[in-house]
């Protein structure tokens, strides 16, 4: 027996006012609005991300080959 004009905040889900007297339809309030865009652009595509993760061993070997790049103590013995 729900009215059918009962539209929910996808983000939180609470009830949402229609979309004439509210601007961020369909989602209750800006901020809404602004965490299920950043669900879309951060949580969702950050699965990914958490697969490079893995690779982070590599990473921090990218670290060690920095270091023995630019190795610093030569100006400094120079001082
Ligand atoms: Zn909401």
């Amino acid at each position: 027996m729900a009215p059918k004009r009962a539209p929910q905040c996808p983000s939180c889900r609470r009830a949402v006012l229609l979309r004439e007297e509210n601007p961020c339809f369909p989602f209750c309030s800006d901020r809404c609005k602004a965490i299920d865009l950043g669900r879309w652009l951060g949580g969702e595509y950050r699965i990914p991300v958490v697969n490079a993760e893995d690779d982070d061993g590599g990473a921090g070997s990218w670290s060690d080959q920095r270091n023995g790049s630019a190795p610093p103590e030569a100006p400094l013995t120079d001082a």
